[in-house]
């Protein structure tokens, strides 16, 4: 049965999506079948894995506002055993659509339960926010991995985080976890990343990965290129920050020595990806 995370932060431009992309296509090489399901309007993981957002034909959108079975709106993705649900700004509407139905907390975890079986990783990247959407992924997942930017103000907001996630715990998910909290863009140059670092170990202790992730120019750029980092650029540090980040999940989810997969060949996936430019 495939674990499902929500990748959430109501903050901001804290790595979430970045996260989202890199941490699926990681596990995605490794062998993991893994499904990445775009929850925010913006759409960035949907254009970061190189589909055009704006030609669809259906999206999660239509899952969450018109009963669209989520089987139907996934699609394919250069990596084998990497899927995707995309989004783009029609999804501003589910939010206020949703808002008068009965049981519009539970529309994702409905569909999840048919296909979670599939897979091995269920990853949702969550838009900016605590409204409906959020709490969708919030009541469908397992676990929550944050993303935690080395920034002044990184732990600002975070209660009010924690509040919304012990609110679905209480009311609709009380098995919900915590999977992790990964520090990013990372600056080793500066005081102030380290300043952070200390802080926010301090505060979630063990559940803050060993793995931080640096600021690298390399994984900035490769969303305009629509590739993950592992095809974009797979010896650049911030590739080598990512699969890292995906040996401890695996360690986290499935034990000690994950199991291991028949790695995915990434040359046919940058073949695959000329092909289609
Ligand atoms: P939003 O809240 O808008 O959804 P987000 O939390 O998903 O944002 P990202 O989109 O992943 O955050 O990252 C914000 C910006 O920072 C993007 O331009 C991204 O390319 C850049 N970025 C993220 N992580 C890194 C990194 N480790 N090194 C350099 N740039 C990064
Ligand atoms: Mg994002």
């Amino acid at each position: 049965m495939g674990k499902v995370i929500a990748i959430a932060n109501q903050k901001g431009g804290v790595g979430k999506t970045t996260t989202s992309v890199n941490l699926s296509a990681a596990l995605a090489e490794d062998g993991c079948k893994v499904l990445l399901i775009d929850i925010d309007p913006q759409g960035n993981t949907t254009s970061g894995l190189g589909i055009d957002k704006h030609g669809l034909a259906e999206t999660i959108y239509d899952v969450f506002s018109n009963s669209v079975p989520l089987g139907t709106v996934i699609v394919n993705t250069a990596l084998d055993t990497l899927w995707l649900a995309p989004s783009n700004s029609d999804l501003v509407g589910s939010e206020i659509e949703l808002s008068g139905r009965v049981g519009r907390e539970l529309v994702l975890k409905k569909e999840l339960e048919q296909l979670r079986s599939r897979y091995d990783y269920i990853f949702l990247d969550c838009p900016p926010s605590l409204g409906l959407l959020t709490v969708n992924a919030f009541v469908a997942s397992d676990s929550i991995l944050v993303p935690l930017q080395c920034e002044y103000y990184a732990l600002e907001g975070i209660s009010s985080l924690l509040e919304s996630v012990n609110l679905a715990r209480q009311q609709l998910n009380p098995e919900l976890g915590l999977v992790g909290v990964v520090l990013t863009m990372f600056d080793s140059r500066t005081n102030l990343s380290r300043q952070v670092e200390k802080e926010v170990r301090e505060f979630f202790k063990t559940e803050v990965f060993d793995t931080v992730i640096p600021r690298n120019v390399r994984l900035s750029e490769c969303p305009s290129f629509g590739q993950p980092i592992i095809i974009y650029d797979p010896l650049s540090i911030g590739a080598g920050a990512y699969q890292s980040l995906a040996r401890e999940v695996r360690e986290r989810v499935e034990g000690k020595k994950p199991e291991e997969k028949k790695k995915t060949n990434l040359k046919d996936a940058m073949r695959r990806l000329l092909v289609n430019r």
